[in-house]
């Protein structure tokens, strides 16, 4: 297969009010066609930053990037249109780009068809549920007929349960459509279920820390059917420990530092062992 994304020592320095930001450091990353891969990373490691530099809504401060397709972006609300019609939504994207042909519009209705929301398109976005809504807001990005999907923390508007659904859908969809897709997102059960891997970044300036293959094995595989595979523990299990060692690292330095400041270093080990749980739990919840 060929690659469809290239992204070469890529590196993002933001100038502050109060100095410069690095963001992003040596990015390498090659992209598959017809791939899904994610992005998971410690909260400000610059992964949305990374997105807007594929997109091309930022330009990187270092490294090059090579496209082999039309990008579509999808955002964590569904950004639909409350007082247009959920067939006026779908075509919201084409309008913008002034390519409202009748052949798109052929294409938008096939696709609601197929997904099961030609039914609902004269209604409003209010009148659909969460889940239906962020099918539509995909078919909206759909219709341009984008080749590389970006998805950052798209779905982490949605409680648990319709989640779930929604990730197997639109998993489905993307693979139906042979969309390539690169998704953001903090919950580490939704990148192995959906990924064909995963890549970890570590804190500012993110860079690639480890990318890990996933791989269940499996026919027709879906992200249902793989949490369920006992594979899908064991990936979680190293994904974990790895960021965790990463909190824990940064929990080490930061306590070394207070404790040096206030002449207590003799406390270190005592101290370590009844702060450890309590400070990893609470960056793990703080990922984003
Ligand atoms: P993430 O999505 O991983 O949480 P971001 O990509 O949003 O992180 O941000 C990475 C870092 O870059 C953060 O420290 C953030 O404050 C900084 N940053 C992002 N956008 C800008 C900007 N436009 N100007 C200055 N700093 C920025
Ligand atoms: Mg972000």
């Amino acid at each position: 297969m060929k690659n469809i994304l290239e992204l070469k020592n890529i590196g993002k320095k933001y100038q502050a009010k109060n100095g410069e930001i690095e963001a992003l450091k040596n990015i390498n990353l090659k992209v598959q066609e017809g791939e899904f891969v994610s992005i998971i990373g410690p909260s400000g490691c610059g992964k949305s930053t990374l997105l807007s530099i594929i997109a091309g809504l930022e330009k990187q401060t270092a490294g090059e990037i090579y496209k082999n397709g039309e990008i579509g972006y999808m955002l964590q609300t569904d950004s639909l249109l409350p007082w247009r019609t959920i067939y006026k939504n779908v075509l919201f994207g084409l309008e913008v780009r002034k390519i409202k042909t009748s052949e798109n519009e052929k294409y938008v209705q096939e696709l609601l068809k197929k997904y099961n929301l030609y039914e609902f398109k004269e209604k409003y976005p209010s009148q659909l549920s969460g889940g239906m809504r962020q099918r539509v807001a995909l078919i909206r990005t759909l219709a341009t007929r984008p080749s590389i999907l970006l998805l950052d923390e798209a779905f982490s508007a949605l409680d648990y349960q319709t989640r779930i659904m929604v990730t197997n859908d639109i998993f489905q969809i993307l693979k139906n459509e042979k969309i390539t897709a690169i998704m953001v997102t903090h919950d580490i059960s939704e990148a192995i279920s959906m990924s064909d891997r995963v890549v970890v970044l570590t804190n500012r300036p993110g860079t690639v820390k480890k990318i890990h293959k996933i791989d269940f094995e499996m026919e027709n595989r879906n992200p249902i059917n793989c949490r369920e595979s006992p594979k899908f523990s064991k990936y979680f299990d190293t994904i974990w420990k790895e960021l965790d060692v990463h909190a824990w690292e940064k929990h080490i330095r930061r306590k070394k530092k207070i404790l040096k400041t206030n002449k207590k270093e003799q406390n270190i080990s005592s101290t370590y062992k009844t702060s450890n749980c309590n400070s990893i739990y609470c960056w793990m919840g703080n990922i984003s």
